[in-house]
């Protein structure tokens, strides 16, 4: 059956995991499972010059994985991820692939000096999430403030969008889910 496996890597509390969980039910319709074991090498993504983890490379690792019937792969981090051409990024995703990488890093109040709010944290980390997994659904960025699809440069962002896709992002999806789920397409 087709699913989504989220999987920690060397996350080390797993608060988010309930909540994310329902996150991704609600969104897609699709059941996750949760994959604790999956073999990921974080120090292979450490960039010592920048003291950040390439987020390609975990991506990589994700993908490489063997799956079981159709499914999509979303690696949650702790860890500051980058690309080369950004200073940082939320997340990744393969367009129209398999796989997906959100950290929750810059998520947290404590990166920016502010009050910890793990309520908050977790709605973040549900939006970045959804954001990653619907590009691995073949769709780009919104312009519609308040779809998750819309682009997030900074953390008041992605507080001011919601973790629903908009109806035009939702009418592209559809279909999309619909193939997924009778394992058409990829895998
Ligand atoms: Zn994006
Ligand atoms: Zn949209």
């Amino acid at each position: 059956m087709a699913c989504i496996y989220v999987v920690p890597i060397h996350a080390v509390s797993q608060f988010w995991r309930e909540p994310l969980e329902a996150g991704i039910q609600k969104a897609f319709g699709i059941e996750s499972r949760f994959a604790g074991n999956w073999p990921i090498d974080l120090p292979r993504a450490y960039d010592k010059t920048r003291n950040q983890y390439n987020s390609s490379d975990i991506l990589l690792q994700l993908i490489s994985a063997p799956l079981t019937g159709a499914g999509k792969i979303l690696g949650v981090a702790e860890v500051d991820l980058f690309i080369p051409i950004l200073t940082f990024v939320f997340g990744e995703a393969q367009l129209d692939g398999i796989g997906s990488v959100v950290s929750s890093h810059r998520l947290e109040n404590k990166f920016y000096g502010l009050p910890d709010d793990r309520a908050l944290l977790v709605d973040r980390l549900i939006k970045e999430s959804i954001h990653e997994l619907g590009h691995t659904f073949g769709l780009l960025h919104c312009m519609t403030p308040a779809c998750v699809l819309n682009s997030s440069t900074y953390m008041e962002d992605i507080d001011q969008k919601s973790a629903e896709f908009c109806s035009g992002c939702l009418h592209d999806l559809r279909p999309r889910l619909q193939d997924f789920q009778s394992g058409k397409g990829i895998r």
